[in-house]
């Protein structure tokens, strides 16, 4: 049974007699999925057949090819799995709040169910279609461990606020997941998604394309964390901080696209009782609570792209020093292609061009100096999320709208001392990097990519 406070209601409908859909957004998978799961033993208990859709924008934002690719990639594995199971699987086309509707009412669905994303532009999705469906829609929360409305009921200040309420349910929550069955009452059969013909229809920007070093999908999700686990886990403590190590283990983009669930992996990495009990935990608190912590800013804080999302005292040292000289200002095409005067900058955002993924560490040092190198504050956050959700495997997800706060507006973090610019929010610089790796050894790595670019 899925737990009853994973799950609410978005409209004042009843359930209906019929099919239950399952509209599927952010969790992009079949296995370890509590709103399928939930669709499905609705449908169970009814008697009626299940399906699932997924209505594919086109033109989302500044997403490039490289994400759309990546993501439909996932959605055929996912569409395979879903025929045998059964599951009639249809991609629509166009804009959600139009496609969903359409397609409840096409099959005189009984129930309309979908995941949870906190971000607005889905909020706001699921407001127009709660709105325009006459039967009940419901929400699953199938992408964090302890359900964000669970987890607390208001925006936390910070890690240490939120932890301990994460470590108390932690143990209720963090349970394994039942099996989706074959599903006994057939729906109408879908016509097998074409997905060549699909990826025709995106109109992304092209030049950003695929990267080679990591396959999209959930199988490929759960062998790079059994490589993970075996190989890296122990070392993750000392290694993660370290840009030059493989240190990380490069799961965003799964969990990003739900192609992997939080909570499997959560459960594969605590029941590694023969790796380092240190490195594991460190894994664990990015995995528990920074990432949870993102979806509750951005749950809590509708304005997480904007100056005045950020804390109080934050808002006041960044107009305080809105004023303040700056040595260099750069544009957006000077920082997309990595010519600023920093090459240990250049070679980060390189590292993003290149490989589609930029090491945590030099995330913070990024997005700091691009606040070092604007004429404000708004045009900072925005520089770094254009450049972030563009170029990244894993972005447009709470974690980037938060790490961009985190490093620009000292979301989470606390009150530093006054320099220019940053005033009170924290500063990093070339020699805070040089202490921590070889920041020639990965300029090397990166400058190389700076040339092809710029051919
Ligand atoms: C400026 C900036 C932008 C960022 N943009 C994104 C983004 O677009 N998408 C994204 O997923 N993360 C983003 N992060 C957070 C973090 O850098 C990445 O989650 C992490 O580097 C992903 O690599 P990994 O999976 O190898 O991480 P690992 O170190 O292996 O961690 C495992 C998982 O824990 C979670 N995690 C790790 N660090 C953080 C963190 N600081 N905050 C929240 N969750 C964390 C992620 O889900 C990650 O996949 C950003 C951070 C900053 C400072």
């Amino acid at each position: 049974m899925v737990d009853e406070t994973r799950v609410r209601v978005l409209n004042k409908n009843d359930a209906g007699i019929g099919p239950i859909v399952y509209w599927m957004q952010r969790d992009q998978r079949v296995e370890d999925n509590w709103a399928l799961l939930y669709a499905q033993e609705q449908a169970l208990e009814q008697e009626v057949p299940l399906y699932a859709v997924f209505s594919l924008v086109s033109n989302f934002a500044w997403a490039s090819w490289r994400q759309y690719e990546f993501m439909l990639r996932g959605l055929e594995e996912a569409a395979q799995r879903l025929a045998e199971l059964n599951i009639s699987f249809h991609i629509l086309q166009g804009d959600p709040t139009e496609t969903v509707p359409k397609f409840v009412k096409r099959v005189g669905a009984g129930e309309l169910v979908t995941d949870f994303n906190p971000l607005r532009f889905v909020r706001e999705w699921k407001d127009a279609v709660s709105d325009s469906v006459s039967v009940r829609m419901t929400e699953v929360d199938a992408h964090n461990i302890i359900p964000c409305w669970v987890a607390s009921d208001k925006e936390e200040i910070a890690a240490y606020t939120f932890r301990p309420k994460v470590h108390r349910k932690l143990r209720e929550y963090l349970t394994d997941f039942p099996e989706v069955v074959p599903h006994p009452y057939v729906a109408e059969a879908a016509s097998e998604p074409d997905f060549e013909e699909l990826l025709k229809t995106v109109l992304a920007n092209r030049t950003v394309g695929p990267v080679d070093w990591l396959a999209p999908g959930s199988l490929a999700a759960k062998d790079r964390v059994r490589h993970f686990i075996l190989n890296k886990l122990s070392a993750y403590g000392i290694d993660h901080n370290d840009p030059t190590q493989e240190g990380q283990s490069n799961l965003s983009p799964y969990l990003h696209f739900g192609q992997l669930s939080a909570q499997w992996l959560a459960r594969q990495v605590s029941q590694a009782y023969d790796t380092n009990k240190e490195s594991r935990e460190a894994f664990l608190e990015e995995l528990l609570v920074r990432r949870e912590l993102a979806d509750n800013f951005c749950y809590y804080n509708q304005a997480y792209d904007q100056v005045v999302g950020a804390h109080a005292w934050a808002q006041k040292t960044i107009a305080e020093h809105a004023g303040d000289v700056r040595e260099y200002v750069y544009d957006k095409e000077i920082f997309e292609s990595g010519k600023t005067h920093d090459e240990l900058w250049n070679a980060m955002q390189m590292q993003f061009v290149k490989e589609g993924k930029l090491h945590g560490w030099c995330r913070m040092y990024w997005a700091k100096k691009i606040l070092e190198w604007t004429p404000d504050v708004q045009t900072a956050i925005d520089t770094a999320l254009y450049l972030n959700d563009k170029y990244s495997l894993d972005g447009n997800d709470p974690n980037g709208f938060t790490g961009v706060m985190w490093s620009i507006c000292g979301v989470h973090d606390r009150a530093w001392n006054q320099r220019p610019i940053f005033g009170r929010i924290r500063y990093m610089n070339y020699a805070s990097a040089k202490r921590k790796f070889e920041v020639n050894a990965y300029i090397d790595k990166y400058s190389r990519a700076a040339v092809l670019f710029n051919e």
